[in-house]
């Protein structure tokens, strides 16, 4: 670190002197019970009580978690080793009343939890999330950070990081607790596999994988070759790689039966854990994909927001439906164009996302800022209370990608451009200059590769409002009829099944606007009868309605609250929609048709 003011050699010693630095040193003696003992010191305090905490918040997971339920046996230190007094001031806050500068607070950490957000430590295998394991020291957020692993007998000791490696044997450092709290770490059997690639400027790159799974040395290598692929058609969007710390971007993947599926990115790294009986390198494709994907996207091109993220609270976004949900679009749009998803799959994902923006009531009626908003509650945050999502919150991961796919028809029929334009745009005015966004220059800058009256109805519409997009006009143009999928069957619009009395009742909330929803059927009603017979199961309720049309009226009995009433439900069509081409009805497509198909399903390595 550097300081304008230290200009003399003199000065230059005194502040390098008086500069703080915090210092964990982790231990695993008591791993078989997924247990680590860590210190952390804190030099140079200023004279005022010392303040030690757990985040309730980790980078990417935007609700709160309560990390600091796994830890206890909480003590502190002076230099000398003397005891100080800490109190516990709040569930994961500690203090240090007095002290002379310098503080080691030592604690047991409880992991067994392997993802992209927790921890799990076993005497062969650590994974950690930091937010997850490490505590930190309030107003010493910039002091650079050391931290050395003790690694514990049984296990390989092979560490995979995005901290920077120093020449102390298994010690590593980070510029301050933002890079520290988004590097995580794995130490144990990995299996590694990397290699160069050039960079537009000539700068040469290593992409890096780090692998825990049972699997053959064929199977690594068939992986690294697929995500090689992967890694060329992101770069191709962008024409650019970012800047990576060390030059060196690192996949932490974990494939194997002891950790829990999901997907974390970070600045210079992503944390990948697939539950898997048998290693398959298949099925890590498409969560590969989105977290590489998003070293650009939310880890460079990165919302106000969202800056700096604060670890005491959860961060609530107004943007997720384009750091995620763009993201989640072109995670499976890469599969496509490097040959490792077929084109008729990306068909189904297609009508999938067509599905969600027209028939969800969270992507009808609420925008996707709204829903953005509303990750604070839903990503991967604990509660035991019902709620009501069915009717007022669609993921902003499938809206978001909603929303990519009808930017990048419009993009494709009235500009003759890809949405890999604006990503391109976004890209060269924020992302690489690191310059946070706002919705308004989202806006401003979707202008610049189009026209302002088309950006501007574009976030009105669909971004700051809720309209309804016309899929079926759009996909037209690329050689697709938007049809109902179960055209002429009626729906009853609930799901049912038997309760552990035996009871058939509706699982979810009916969704309002269904005839289920509309004849005030709710959760938890027990279905008796529907006109006269007698139904038992979800196959009897389907086989009923199966025979009925659209418009025909149901008289159903049910109970409410154990009391018997009866209401009449008028069936409707089922609304599922699904893209057929135009070439299963002899229709024609031609090759402004067959350019749109070809930025889907072809590479676009150049
Ligand atoms: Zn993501």
């Amino acid at each position: 670190m550097k300081s304008l003011f230290c200009c003399s050699f003199l000065l230059l010693l005194v502040c390098t002197g008086y500069s703080q630095q915090i210092r964990y040193q982790v231990s695993f003696n008591n791993a078989i019970h997924h247990e680590a003992s860590i210190s952390v010191t804190a030099e140079k305090l200023p004279a005022q009580p010392a303040v030690f905490r757990m985040s309730r918040s980790s980078p990417g997971r935007y609700a709160t978690h309560e990390f600091g339920k796994n830890v206890y046996d909480v003590s502190a230190t002076d230099q000398q080793g003397k005891k100080l007094v800490i109190n516990r001031i709040d569930g994961d806050v500690y203090e240090v009343p007095k002290h002379n500068g310098t503080v080691t607070v030592t604690y047991t950490l409880y992991a067994n939890y392997a993802d992209g957000t927790y921890a799990g430590i076993d005497p062969e295998s650590i994974h950690l999330n930091m937010p997850a394991c490490f505590m930190w020291v309030k107003g010493m957020d910039k002091a650079p950070i050391e931290i050395t692993f003790n690694i514990p007998a049984g296990n390989k000791g092979k560490i995979a990081t995005q901290l920077y490696p120093t020449a102390k044997p298994n010690t590593f450092t980070a510029p301050g607790l933002q890079y520290f709290m988004d590097s995580p770490t794995k130490i144990g059997d990995l299996f590694i596999r990397d290699w160069t690639m050039r960079n537009v400027d000539g700068k040469e790159y290593t992409i890096r994988i780090a692998l825990e799974a049972d699997a053959s040395a064929e199977q690594v290598d068939n992986l690294a070759e697929r995500t090689r692929k992967i890694v060329s058609e992101a770069y191709a969007v962008y024409g650019e790689f970012p800047d990576y710390a060390n030059s060196t971007y690192t996949f932490l993947m974990s494939a194997n039966p002891f950790v829990y599926g999901d997907g974390m990115e970070h600045r210079n790294s992503t944390m990948i854990s697939s539950t898997m009986q048998t290693f398959n390198p298949a099925r890590l494709m498409g969560v590969t994909a989105h977290e590489y994907f998003h070293n650009w996207n939310v880890e460079r091109i990165r919302p106000k927001t969202l800056e700096p993220f604060n670890f005491e609270k959860s961060n609530m976004s107004n943007e997720l439906w384009f750091a995620e949900g763009f993201t989640q679009y072109y995670g499976e749009l890469l599969l496509a164009r490097a040959g490792l998803k077929a084109e008729q799959n990306q068909l189904m994902t297609m009508s999938g996302l067509v599905n969600t923006k027209t028939n969800t009531p969270g992507a009808k009626f609420y925008s996707p800022i709204y829903a953005s908003n509303h990750a604070v509650f839903v990503d991967a945050s604990v509660s035991i209370d019902k709620n009501n999502y069915s009717n007022m919150f669609t993921s902003y991961y499938t809206y978001g990608a909603a929303l990519a796919l009808a930017l990048d028809l419009e993009l494709q029929t009235r500009y003759g451009k890809t949405l890999d334009a604006y990503m391109q745009a976004m890209w060269k005015r924020f992302g690489k200059k690191e310059i946070p966004y706002t919705i308004t220059t989202m806006q401003e800058t979707l202008a610049g590769i189009t026209d302002a009256g088309f950006a501007e109805q574009f976030f009105t519409k669909y971004i700051r409002g809720h309209e309804s997009i016309d899929y079926g006009s759009l996909f037209a143009q690329a050689g697709y009829d938007l049809k109902k999928a179960n055209e002429g069957k009626a729906s009853i619009g609930l799901m049912a099944s038997k309760n552990d009395q035996d009871k058939l009742v509706i699982t979810s909330n009916t969704q309002r606007g269904t005839a289920a929803y509309l004849a005030g059927l709710d959760i938890q009603d027990e279905i008796l009868k529907l006109d006269e017979t007698v139904v038992k199961t979800t196959a009897d309720i389907n086989a009923y309605i199966d025979q009925k049309k659209p418009g025909d009226l149901v008289k159903v009995t049910y109970k409410h609250r154990g009391k018997e009433n009866t209401t009449q439900v008028t069936l409707q069509e089922n609304a599922l929609l699904t893209l057929v081409p135009f070439e299963q009805s002899g229709k024609t497509v031609t090759d402004n048709m067959k350019k749109i198909r070809n930025s889907w399903f072809t590479s676009q390595v150049k």
